[in-house]
């Protein structure tokens, strides 16, 4: 068993992690930082990132979170692989135990765990990921100016995407599964005046087509059972996500859809020392640079905890 006392435990490495590395390296308060499975979040599986400040010929995902792990590491960020997979905050020395075993005491954890985006399941949809599907309008829109598109979903998030897109593309195909809407009254409205979306209802993604890229999609009816097929360079999943919070669940709060409450204008959690930046308190935003700006507000949030405290 390891008797090291962290100043700051980082849980996460995706933007918000990484910059919340940055801040408390930089304070001198040698974060170590976990990074989970898949190093990097979400970005990992993004091509061409355009709208993160600071990179005026666009990065790709991967890259980005490169640069981000080598600037946390070279102000003297540990970082660490492995998950954690249990906590114990019920003292003011918080406990993160690692793949089950290794057990690390900390005075401050920073959650920046992110969030997964939900996906239907089908196999051609992950087969041609980052090859014309994406979970992400904002982030991938663009690449799909002038062409046709479809969005699965109809949710808030959903209609929000599929008007982002309909400023881009001359017609987005709209697949919702049933003959209403979940999202909020204004947002369908909107949705329904905007004369190049087009809603299917009742309709289910039977197939993505495509050898190396999406060429179309081919829809259920699961009312009349027809098939249809639409011709489109562009799928967009937007069927909601899920935050990375369970394994905090006794002990932190967190809203009915999983996602960690935050005090306002704050990172704090309920739990003192404990503080949570990025996506898996965020379900509004959801970008790098907003996750990156959070995990800035965690590290000095955590500074100032420390300087009160200890
Ligand atoms: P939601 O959970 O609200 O909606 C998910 C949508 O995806 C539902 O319409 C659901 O259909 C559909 N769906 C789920 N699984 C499938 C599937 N397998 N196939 C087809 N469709 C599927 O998620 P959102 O991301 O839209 O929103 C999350 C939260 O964030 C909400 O509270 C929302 O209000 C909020 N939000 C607010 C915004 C704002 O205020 N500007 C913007 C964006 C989000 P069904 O209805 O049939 O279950």
């Amino acid at each position: 068993m390891s008797e090291e006392v962290l100043d700051v435990l980082i849980i996460g490495a995706g933007p918000a992690g990484y910059t919340a590395a940055i801040y408390a390296a930089r304070a001198n308060l040698k974060p170590v930082l976990y990074t989970g499975l898949e190093p990097g979040g979400q970005l990992m599986t993004t091509t061409d990132v355009e709208n993160y400040p600071g990179y005026p010929d666009a990065v790709t995902g991967p890259l980005m979170m490169n640069d981000f792990q080598k600037q946390a590491e070279r102000v003297g960020t540990e970082v660490r692989f492995g998950v954690a997979t249990k906590v114990d905050f019920s003292d003011k020395i918080h406990t993160v135990w690692i793949d089950d075993e290794k057990e690390i005491k900390a005075k401050t954890v920073i959650i920046a765990t992110g969030a997964k985006a939900k996906w239907l399941g089908i196999p051609s949809e992950t087969r041609l990921n980052g090859n014309g599907v994406s979970a992400c309008a904002v982030c991938d829109g663009f690449f799909y100016k002038g062409k046709e598109v479809a969005i699965v979903g109809a949710g808030d998030t959903a209609c929000e995407e599929a008007i982002y897109l309909s400023k881009l593309c001359p017609m987005v195909h709209m697949i919702v599964r049933r003959s209403e809407m979940r999202a909020s009254k204004i947002m369908q409205d909107r949705v329904l005046n905007t004369p190049n979306i087009k809603v299917y209802w009742n309709a289910e993604t039977d197939e993505v087509l495509g050898d190396k890229k999406v060429e179309a999609i081919r829809l259920l009816n699961n009312k009349t059972q027809e098939k249809t097929e639409i011709k489109v360079e562009g799928f967009f999943v937007a069927i909601g996500h899920q935050p990375n919070s369970k394994i905090f669940a006794d002990y932190i709060e967190t809203d009915a859809a999983g996602y960690i409450v935050t005090a306002p204008k704050s990172t704090k959690t309920n739990v003192n020392g404990v503080f949570a930046a990025g996506d898996v308190q965020d379900s509004t935003y959801r970008q790098a640079v907003t996750s990156a700006g959070s995990g800035c507000m965690a590290a000095l949030d955590a500074e100032r905890y420390l300087a009160e405290h200890f």
